[in-house]
């Protein structure tokens, strides 16, 4: 092989964490290749124009949003921002109410008026303080009682993960807030934006250096012995990564159904609408107009289905897989020039910023940077 002895990092993955990675070290002088088994980098933020000309994001709705300055820094090295705050209301009763639930969502569904006060004091009356808060059931009964758990949460919870809510860890639901003001942005930290002429663009830029060097449509386990390289990161599944040797790890999967309407500009008032009734197959519908900002005649959308099977999109946040995945890893930990990283490989419900975080401060690490 031509590049043996050259190469000094192998990155598995073109998504969030490869890419990352893969630009910081080739930024100090290493010289990268990077693989993907898909045809097309970005993993799952990929977005492309659809053959109407909207930007879609193939894999459902990403929506960027941090708190972090060194993370803002990094990508605004590759794009400019489209500033934008994600709004989602929720069919419940056959109405559209704000999501997550604010003054608004209880004024509207219970046909009252009020005030913050009120509002904090409806809460206090309906909640069911829990003991111990281990589980998402728990954490949403504590915050705002039974009905407004079964109208909103349960069902949603249940397609989601086909599991109970009870039976995932409490951070699941604890990513959506409960606010007695009329705040109905759906994230509060302080930058919030999409890239501007999309995320693929993004990563394109961010792949594009002297020292980087892409193959798509390349799986790792079939080149895995013929790329020799100082050092791996690996981005996908960690049970993947050991053969699944204790038994397979459980990942969320969906399927995305995309459409587009040509009679309508738009088809719903705010970029997402979230459908908790079990009896509706989908859990949202998104529209990409809202997000982008782009004006077109028509518009176009996209269905979310939960799976079982498919391509691996969400770790599950539970206690038994939680257990399974520490023991692949302790092998992780035991892998020497191997480094795991990225939403498959950490097992973790990462953001998009905290994945870029993380790769940021594994490449100090691996650099030996303080
Ligand atoms: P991925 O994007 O999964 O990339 C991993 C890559 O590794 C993939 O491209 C895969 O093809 C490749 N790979 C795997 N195995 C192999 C192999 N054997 N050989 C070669 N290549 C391999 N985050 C937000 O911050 N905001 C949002 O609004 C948001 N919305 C989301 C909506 C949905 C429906 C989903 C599923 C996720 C959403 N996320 C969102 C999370 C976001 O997608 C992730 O945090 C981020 O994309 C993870 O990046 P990653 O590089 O770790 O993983
Ligand atoms: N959730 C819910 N009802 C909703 C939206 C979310 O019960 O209308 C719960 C559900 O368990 C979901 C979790 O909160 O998986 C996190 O929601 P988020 O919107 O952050 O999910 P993601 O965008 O990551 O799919």
């Amino acid at each position: 092989m031509k590049d043996r002895g050259q190469l000094h990092f192998l990155v598995v993955g073109a998504g969030f964490a490869g890419t990352a990675i893969a630009r910081r070290l080739a930024d100090t002088g290493m010289r990268v290749r990077v693989i993907d088994r898909r045809e097309h980098i970005g993993g799952n933020a990929f977005d492309e124009f659809d053959e109407q000309g909207l930007l879609v994001h193939r894999y459902g709705p990403h929506i960027f949003h941090t708190n972090s300055d060194e993370v803002v820094t990094f990508l605004s090295r590759f794009t400019d921002w489209l500033p934008y705050e994600h709004q989602v209301l929720s069919q419940v009763d056959g109405r559209l109410l704000p999501f997550p639930i604010n003054r608004h969502t209880i004024n509207q569904l219970y046909g009252l008026e009020l005030d913050e006060a009120g509002v904090r004091a409806f809460l206090e009356r309906v909640r069911e303080p829990q003991e111990r808060i281990t589980n998402s059931e728990q954490l949403v009964l504590d915050a705002v009682g039974q009905d407004l758990y079964e109208k909103f949460f349960r069902g949603y919870t249940r397609k989601q993960w086909g599991m109970e809510p009870a039976e995932l860890k409490a951070g699941v639901a604890a990513r959506i807030p409960v606010r007695t003001d009329t705040d109905d942005r759906y994230f509060t930290d302080r930058f919030q934006a999409m890239p501007k002429d999309g995320y693929t663009r993004m990563f394109e830029r961010m792949l594009d250096h002297p020292n980087i060097t892409l193959e798509l449509g390349t799986d790792f386990f079939s080149v895995r012995d013929r790329l020799h390289a100082r050092h791996t990161v690996y981005t996908g599944p960690i049970d993947a990564y050991f053969g699944h040797c204790f038994g397979r790890l459980p990942y969320r999967s969906l399927h995305f159904e995309h459409t587009h309407i040509d009679d309508r500009e738009w088809l719903q008032p705010v970029a997402t609408i979230n459908y908790p009734d079990e009896a509706v197959p989908w859990t949202r519908i998104t529209e990409f107009k809202h997000m982008t900002g782009q004006q077109h005649p028509g518009t176009s959308i996209v269905r979310e289905y939960p799976r079982a099977e498919g391509e691996p999109y969400y770790p599950v946040p539970s206690e038994t897989s939680e257990t399974l995945y520490r023991r692949y890893r302790d092998l992780a930990e035991r892998e020497t020039g191997v480094t795991f990283l990225g939403r498959l490989a950490q097992y973790r419900y990462y953001n998009m910023d905290q994945v870029v975080a993380s790769a940021l401060k594994t490449a100090r690490m691996l650099l030996g940077e303080p």
